[in-house]
């Protein structure tokens, strides 16, 4: 069969009807079979389309006039929305973007793993879906010889400069980077030139405690010295009383990784505190944590309902992190082991539990896939295992080590519907039975869909 070829021209301009998103947040229209991805389209939308680049099994449109709008788009309240990298659904209304995580993980379970017809319930959304984000770190540039702060414009390096606040972010934190962006300009502290690696002050970064109220102001710079910053510390601690720890982050070279090896404390604590539920948490400058704690115990609530513990049971929380779900499992099991990759995330979980008085949760550093088939040469017995690991899920070994443990049930926390579906697929293929997953909005405004799936053993006849 000859090929046919495409249907649209680059430059042209055409009239598109979108039918569907990607899980990017494009519109998808077609014309003649011939699928267009368009940013800020949205489905049930026709739209003038700009046509920018052609494939030979698909192409790319810019929006240049929505002329039948779906009664799903509403105007982004931020100002930078088009211009910044950060938020991706803000043209959508909050009941659409939970629709659409939602059919994301139906549809990749129903693709990718072959799994239909088990209840995959709506997402649980927040009631108020702005300003829940508690940490932000933010660029320091100068434009016409003033300090400047902001994001980078999508796909570069160039800080959008009519940025002032991102209201997805903690307000508190939002006014402690104005803060020190006018403190520092005041002082003359030269801002971080990436081109040339001159300059000093690279990235503000604050974290505020949403339960406990307290503020940890991290500065990274390039040089340790910093001409003015006694004055700096002085003024943001005298005005600031819910700041509890001012930290120097030292970051010398030319790298796109925001903090660098060396961290002082300059005033204050080394920690801030925060509580998810009845668990309390250090935060340290460089500590995981999670960025959402409201939807997180969320998140976790639905984690230990689907582990149904009943205080008997030996639990393997694999890809454990700092211990944040370990040590809600802890409470209601017999023993609770976590293992993860970064040695100082272990180190911030054995501190965490210590902090709560958990004393049946271990901590253990290592590859997952490689400390689980350990285990259970060890003959570790467990009777629920937890799994969350990173965007690319579980790894071959685990998931069979898991197999072989044949514990009675399996939650699977996911970041990640596609890998989540595969990994599914291969414990299905193993004699386990998916029973209901829950997507949790961990991220909105942006694409990231977050959920968590239980699943048990088939009893054999
Ligand atoms: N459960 C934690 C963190 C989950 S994020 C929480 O809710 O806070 C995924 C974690 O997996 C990260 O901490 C990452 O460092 C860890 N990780 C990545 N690859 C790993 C591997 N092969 N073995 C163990 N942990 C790994």
């Amino acid at each position: 069969m000859a090929k046919l070829a495409p249907p649209v021209k680059k430059n042209q301009t055409i009239e598109l009807h979108f039918e569907d998103i990607t899980h990017e947040g494009d519109g998808v229209g077609k014309i003649n079979g011939y699928p267009l991805f368009v940013p800020y389209g949205l489905p049930g939308e026709t739209a003038e389309v700009k046509v920018i680049k052609v494939k030979k099994n698909f192409g790319f449109g810019r929006l240049v006039n929505v002329t039948s709008e779906s009664e799903d788009r509403v105007d982004p309240p931020c100002n930078v929305y088009y211009k910044c990298g950060g938020c991706q659904l803000q043209h959508m209304s909050y009941q659409m973007q939970l629709d659409m995580k939602r059919k994301q993980v139906e549809s990749a379970l129903r693709k990718i793993g072959h799994i239909e017809g088990i209840p995959i319930h709506d997402t649980v959304g927040m009631e108020d879906p702005w300003r829940y984000r508690n940490k932000v770190q933010i660029p320091v540039g100068t434009n016409n010889g003033e300090l400047i702060t902001g994001f980078y414009r999508k796909r570069s390096h160039d800080i959008i400069d009519d940025m002032d606040r991102c209201i997805i972010t903690d307000e508190v934190n939002d006014r402690m980077v104005e803060a020190v962006r006018s403190i520092a300009d005041r002082l003359g502290i030269p801002a971080y030139d990436e081109e040339k690696n001159r300059g000093v002050l690279r990235h503000i970064m604050v974290r505020s405690g949403q339960e406990t109220e307290q503020t940890m102001v991290v500065l990274v710079t390039r040089t340790e010295k910093v001409m003015g910053l006694d004055t700096l510390i002085d003024e943001l601690t005298k005005n600031y009383p819910h700041i509890k720890s001012i930290i120097q982050n030292i970051n010398p070279d030319r790298t796109n990784v925001i903090l660098g090896k060396k961290t002082k404390v300059l005033w204050g604590e080394e920690y801030i505190y925060d509580e998810i539920g009845d668990i309390r948490f250090a935060i340290s400058a460089k500590s995981f944590y999670q960025v959402n704690p409201t939807q997180t115990k969320k998140l976790y609530d639905k984690t230990l309902e689907y582990a149904d513990l009943k205080g008997h049971e030996i639990v393997i929380d694999a890809y454990c992190g700092i211990g944040t779900i370990s040590l809600f499992l802890a409470k209601q099991a017999k023993k609770v082991y976590g293992v993860e990759v970064v040695s100082e995330a272990i180190s911030d979980a054995k501190d965490n539990a210590k902090l709560n008085h958990i004393d049946n949760a271990e901590f253990f550093v290592g590859q997952a896939e490689k400390v689980m088939p350990w285990w259970q040469a060890q003959g570790l017995k467990p009777d629920v295992i937890v799994v969350d690991p990173p965007r690319k899920g579980c790894d071959q070994a685990l998931l069979e080590a898991m197999l072989a443990m044949k514990p009675k049930r399996i939650v699977y926390v996911s970041c990640n519907p596609s890998t989540l579906a595969r990994d599914l697929r291969v414990l299905e293929d193993g004699g386990y039975e998916t029973k209901e997953v829950q997507p949790v909005d961990m991220f909105p405004q942006t694409t990231h869909v977050e959920s968590v799936a239980q699943i048990d053993l088939k009893v054999s006849n």
